[in-house]
């Protein structure tokens, strides 16, 4: 490294000959050539245009030079500079035009290769026909509400009327959590949520709760002890039977067809007075099998009509139970188990096929669900 210089020293200034700087030049050339990838080619240009390459540190020294050699220096060596930086680019470009095309080669997708099948998986049929209920809610602006499965007695029985000594809950099927004082229970209905959300909403209220309930039922063709339920409630001012007929008919046309019809029959249930129970008319033979023996008809049994729910007018007791003046608000629900209604539109015997996974039942059902 030297600083001005006001000697002239020929040692000093022996890089700036003009063979010796062509020398490097095609040092430089060379090694650009040769280099075969961008990592190379760093190396190459570190190594002959880099702060310390022979071509930089000849440059320092034109400072040192008197004023007649340094203007000759300088040029000689810029034009060198010039040279390798030029062959430097160049390179470059072929190098990165080369690796660009060797990375597509080795990406390329051969789209012509068979792929393997994942088979694709569906709702179970239980599922399906819930969310199809329920759908035909939602058009009419209800909405659908959920709620625990795991419940307090109270919502499960007391707010529904069933006082501690009603019958039905000395029935057997009651699935009690341990320990049973602290009166926990699985949900033997989807009925609590409704009670859930009279107390959480303000009126009216217009929902449809479908879920999962539990009964200590046996496990056989007919029975499950987890099955499903779908209910729904209104309540609003002047709410009476005849909304309950016309929104059931309603649903049945929807779930089954346009001219379908319903009928109610007289029934009890302490949550709802009066109450009844519907029927829907067969939707497979229309009532043409009954008492015509040469035309019998599974689904309905030749009966004509196949049993749908429960309903009524809301029991005022529960709406009191949920802080409602009764004296100006009244309500109707209904509930019906989706279980039985898949068997039923499906013809599907056994209810065990339902929970047992086989992948081929559900399949069946899909593929043709009403
Ligand atoms: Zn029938």
């Amino acid at each position: 490294m030297s600083g001005p210089n006001t000697n002239y020293d020929p040692v000093q200034v022996t890089p700036l000959k003009a063979e010796q700087v062509e020398q490097m030049v095609s040092e430089a050339l060379a090694a650009i050539e040769s280099a075969s990838t961008t990592a190379e080619l760093k190396q190459a240009r570190l190594d002959h245009n880099g702060d310390r390459s022979p071509i930089a540190l000849a440059n320092r020294e034109i400072g040192a030079l008197p004023p007649q050699a340094r203007k000759e220096a300088g040029a000689r060596v810029g034009k060198a500079r010039g040279q390798i930086n030029q062959a430097i680019a160049a390179k470059e470009k072929v190098l990165a035009a080369a690796e660009l095309e060797a990375q597509l080669a080795a990406e390329t997708v051969d789209m012509t290769l068979p792929v393997r099948q994942h088979p694709v998986g569906a709702l179970h049929p239980v599922t399906a026909l819930m969310d199809k209920m329920a759908d035909v809610f939602l058009s009419m602006g209800w909405e659908v509400v959920e709620g625990p499965e795991a419940e307090a007695e109270w919502y499960n029985f007391d707010a529904l009327n069933l006082h501690p000594e009603h019958p039905a809950r000395a029935l057997q099927d009651t699935l009690w959590i341990d320990p049973v004082e602290k009166g926990a229970l699985l949900r033997t209905a989807t009925s609590p949520v409704q009670i859930r959300t009279l107390l959480e909403r303000d009126l009216p209220v217009y929902v449809v709760s479908p879920g999962k309930v539990f009964r200590a039922d046996e496990y056989d063709a007919t029975h499950l002890p987890v099955f499903h339920q779908i209910e729904g409630l209104c309540v609003d001012k002047g709410i009476s039977m005849a909304h309950l007929k016309g929104t059931l008919d309603h649903f049945a046309r929807a779930m089954f067809g346009d001219d379908i019809r319903t009928r109610m029959r007289p029934h009890y249930f302490p949550f709802t007075e009066p109450s009844a129970e519907v029927d829907v008319e067969c939707f497979v033979c229309r009532g043409e099998s009954v008492g015509n023996p040469s035309r019998p008809c599974r689904t309905c049994r030749s009966e004509g009509w196949i049993e749908w729910g429960g309903c009524g007018v809301v029991n005022p007791r529960v709406l009191a139970a949920c802080g409602i003046d009764t004296e100006v608000y009244s309500g109707f629900a209904f509930g019906m188990g989706v279980d039985r209604s898949v068997m039923t539109r499906n013809s599907a015997p056994d209810l065990r096929d339902f929970v047992e996974g086989d992948i081929r039942f559900s399949r069946s059902l899909v593929g043709g669900a009403r």
